[in-house]
């Protein structure tokens, strides 16, 4: 049977960047690699259409398929004080994932080879995985190669100390005269009204004068029902937005953990975990893209390196441990959220808030940073973090 380099289970965010970054690697004394792509068809395994946003530096490898990129920002306190920035040279972007996912597929080069069926189970071995996957026909289908990369949704986050869930409902809102301000993209509106732990807040993706993503976000630990999200878009299009007689064009919702649970993306000899279910996504914030981008990346220069290409978690030791006491102070409700979260926008650049939360920064920035954030509370929470630590781990759920 044939064996390929590399076999990609799931073609989302994470599996798609991969197939299309090693799709031009070179192994060691044998050219491009053989990569199988596997994913199901259009059904309740697939993922929803989403939208993606991120930022970067200038110019980036997906800049051909945006759908929108703003170079200022703002975050909107309770009070209603707003700072808004210019970020170049960053920007944010906003990609859709049909366009990423048709520009990727057409795109692919003859090394990929894509399969519509859905895997059942993964056998690990010495020189080799074998993949077990079934067609739409019903028809089994199994395929072998050297490295399994995995990007299946985890059933259940990791055991953890402390899990939130950022949970959102997001509009894409159609108004009868000009509305938004296209220039600028609202990262935060924190006018909201706050859960008792947690924060919640509105974000505004303005596409033209008269479209925009508006979404409603909480960090908490449970998700609201359809007529909770509802209530909260509409109250936060309403009283707080000023929208009147606009026209919802399409709507998009999501869940997704942030965990201070330790993610493995070695689970066999041949066999990874990638993309959210490998740990990409930032705990404090729930961005997941950028770590996506950097965890291909490090896989595929292994793979060139003839080295085991174990996907690394893509986020520094340090800010996973900061995110910790963050999601902690949090969930206790020892933080205001709402009052941290303006803070941190109005007291520093917005540019080094950006490349901390994008594991950028320099430590001493980091240090800088903190100081004007809530002290106390954060303290507290670091000092009760380090009594737990000395108690057994957490069990998985
Ligand atoms: C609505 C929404 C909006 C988001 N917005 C942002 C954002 O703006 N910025 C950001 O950074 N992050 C965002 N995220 C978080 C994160 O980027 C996404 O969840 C992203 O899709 C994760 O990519 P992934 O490839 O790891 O997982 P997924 O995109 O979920 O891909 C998993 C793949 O596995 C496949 N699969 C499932 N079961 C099987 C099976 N049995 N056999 C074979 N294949 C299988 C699925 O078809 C899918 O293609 C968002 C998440 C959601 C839910």
């Amino acid at each position: 049977m044939r064996v390929f380099d590399v076999l990609i289970v799931g073609a989302g965010a994470a599996g798609l960047t991969l197939a299309h970054t090693g799709a031009g690697a070179a192994l060691p004394g044998a050219g491009a690699p053989e990569i199988a792509l596997l994913d199901p068809p259009v059904g309740a395994a697939r993922p929803k259409d989403r939208t993606w946003c991120f930022w970067e530096h200038g110019a980036g490898r997906w800049d051909a398929v945006l759908a929108a990129r703003w170079d200022r920002l703002s975050v909107v306190a309770p009070s209603g004080a707003r700072q808004e920035r210019a970020t170049g040279p960053l920007s944010y972007k906003m990609l859709r994932s049909r366009d990423f996912t048709e520009h990727v597929r057409t795109g692919l080069a003859p090394n990929v080879h894509p399969c519509t069926a859905t895997v059942t189970a993964i056998e690990d071995g010495t020189d080799h995985a074998t993949v077990h996957a079934s067609r739409p026909d019903g028809s089994e289908v199994r395929l072998r190669a050297r490295w399994v990369f995995d990007s299946r949704p985890l059933p259940a986050p990791p055991a953890a100390r402390t899990t939130l869930l950022q949970h959102f409902r997001g509009w894409f809102v159609r108004t009868g005269e000009d509305a938004f301000d296209p220039g600028t993209a609202v990262l935060m509106d924190l006018r909201t009204p706050q859960p008792r732990a947690g924060v919640s807040f509105g974000y505004l993706l303005p596409l033209s004068s008269r479209d925009a993503l508006v979404e409603y976000t909480e960090f908490t630990r449970e998700v609201l029902d359809d007529a909770g999200y509802d209530a909260a878009l509409r109250r936060y299009t309403g009283r707080v937005l000023g929208l009147e007689g606009f026209t919802v064009t399409a709507s998009e919702q999501g869940v997704i953990p942030m965990t201070d649970g330790r993610f493995r993306t070695r689970v066999g000899r041949r066999v990874f975990r990638l993309g959210a279910a490998g740990g990409a996504t930032r705990p404090s914030t729930g961005y997941t893209f950028s770590g996506i981008q950097r965890q291909a990346a490090a896989v595929v220069r292994a793979l060139e390196e003839g080295r085991t290409p174990v996907p690394p978690i893509p986020h520094r030791r340090r800010h996973l441990a900061m995110d910790a006491v963050l999601l902690r102070a949090l969930d206790t409700g020892r933080l205001d959220g709402a009052d941290f979260f303006a803070r941190l926008f109005a007291r520093n650049d917005m540019r080094d808030v950006l490349d901390f939360l994008d594991g950028r920064s320099a430590f001493t920035r980091e240090l800088a940073m903190g100081v004007t954030t809530p002290i106390a509370p954060m303290a507290v929470t670091a000092l009760e973090r380090a009594l737990l630590a000395m108690r057994p781990p957490p069990r998985a759920p």
